[in-house]
């Protein structure tokens, strides 16, 4: 591989490109004129491709030093492989079998190649199909536990974290585009946002005249900027989940930054209440879809159960950082001790989880980057129906987070809006 000049990779340039690579001789096959490349990157910022050979495939993703989706007017660095590349190793030391695996890096290239998922499928699109998967909750919730809990203070040596937060921390551009796109712009007429018009103006400029919302916004992106806990996915909705019907895969960790334990958790939870509110534009029949969406709300509640308990499990066995010593409670035979602050930590992350459950909601209607749960809605009154609906949970999430006092009030909120 060139180490020197970057240059993008084609379908065409690939095999000649990366054909002498031993590792990938050896997955994919030793003579690359048999290579079969195929494009196919649906994400907003990278080119990925499939490949195959003789002997197997593999992934190759590579940045490119702009943003896909816009063109070559937003630049974007393309040391965001590096920060993917490192956040990728570490998911996959601390929540092991959940990641793919990892064959090449080229840091010069910005290219990563990995294991190909197959039959997997975006969770996204399993979900807009009204496919149950009955084993992502617990998977997802072990895995937003393990790796959040082992990547903060309450676990790693405080040299080693501290270390790592000055690595990541030079993943400037791209929590930029998270301080700005899910922050801010969702609340007020930002170039770049749109909405499906003119069905919901009326609650946009509501929610945009909402000063009460407004505050809790800067407050979320006060948390998201300044509480380093932990060393977070950034990107972790269900666009960013692969599965089949037994196996859970998290990909794209190009977002990882050190923030709070509870990012990752909000933004997961809130692309599963918006499929939930998605489902009513996909049924043909009215009522179709009523199974489908008792399982999202199943799965919210097992993903945050699970997080819980094995939070608390890690918190009893794998306390070893340099917060809330053993030195001071169970060593001093007073284990209740770490139960009480065990239970302080958890009620503190679930009620920024919350929080920033319900700005999700707000950015993926209101601001750039819309998802396909309800893009895939061609009649704008229907979908501007299910948009509103969520719109309004979102803004409950975000206002009340501080009086809602567990996951059935949100059951019972999200039912009555459906
Ligand atoms: P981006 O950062 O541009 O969003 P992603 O890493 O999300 O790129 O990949 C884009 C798409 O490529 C995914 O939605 C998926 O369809 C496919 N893809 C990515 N990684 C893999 C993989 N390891 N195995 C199979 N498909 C993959
Ligand atoms: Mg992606
Ligand atoms: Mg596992
Ligand atoms: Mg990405």
């Amino acid at each position: 591989m060139d180490k020197q000049v970057f240059e993008a990779l084609s379908a065409e340039t690939l095999p000649s490109r990366l054909g002498s690579n031993d590792v990938l001789k050896d997955k994919i096959g030793a003579d690359h004129t048999h290579w079969n490349v195929r494009e196919v990157g649906d994400g907003n910022l990278n080119l990925v491709f499939i490949v195959t050979g003789d002997k197997g495939a593999a992934i190759v993703k590579q940045a490119l030093p702009y943003v896909r989706l816009v063109g070559e007017s937003w630049p974007l660095p393309l040391k965001r492989s590096f920060f993917e590349y490192h956040a990728l190793v570490r998911q996959s030391a601390r929540d092991p079998g959940m990641i793919p695996e990892i064959y090449v890096f080229d840091m010069a290239q910005a290219i990563i190649v990995m294991e190909y998922l197959t039959p997997h499928v975006i969770l996204r699109r399993a979900l807009i199909e009204g496919r149950q998967l009955s084993r992502i909750g617990r998977d997802l919730g072990l895995f937003v536990a393990r790796t959040l809990f082992r990547g903060s203070d309450l676990s790693l040596p405080t040299q080693e974290k501290k270390a790592d937060m000055a690595l990541f921390a030079d993943n400037v551009e791209l929590c930029d585009i998270t301080e700005n796109l899910v922050f801010s712009d969702p609340y007020f007429e930002a170039a770049m946002n749109r909405h499906t018009s003119p069905q919901l103006d009326p609650l946009v400029a509501e929610l945009r005249a909402d000063r009460d919302l407004k505050v809790e916004a800067q407050r979320l992106k006060h948390l998201f900027s300044a509480k380093a806990e932990t060393l977070c996915h950034g990107d972790l909705h269900t666009g960013s989940v692969m599965v089949t019907d037994i196996e859970t895969k998290v990909i794209d960790p190009e977002f990882a930054f050190y923030g709070p334990i509870s990012f990752d958790i909000g933004m997961l939870l809130a692309n599963f209440w918006m499929s939930y509110f998605s489902q009513s534009g996909h049924e043909t029949t009215s009522g179709e879809r009523d199974e489908m969406r008792d399982y999202l709300l199943e799965t919210v509640d097992t993903i945050w159960h699970t997080f819980r308990a094995e939070f608390a499990t890690l918190w009893r066995t794998e306390r070893k950082g340099i917060l809330y010593q053993a030195r001071l409670f169970e060593e001093r035979g007073d284990p209740l001790a770490a139960e009480q602050a065990l239970n302080i930590v958890l009620d503190e992350i679930y009620r920024e989880m919350l929080g920033f459950a319900g700005i999700e909601i707000h950015r993926r209607i209101l601001g750039l980057a819309h998802n396909a749960d309800f893009e895939t809605i061609a009649d704008p009154d229907r979908r501007a129906s299910c948009e509103a609906k969520a719109l309004k949970l979102g803004r409950h999430l975000a206002v009340n987070r501080h009086r809602i006092h567990c996951l059935s009030d949100i059951r019972e909120t999200v039912e009555r809006l459906q």
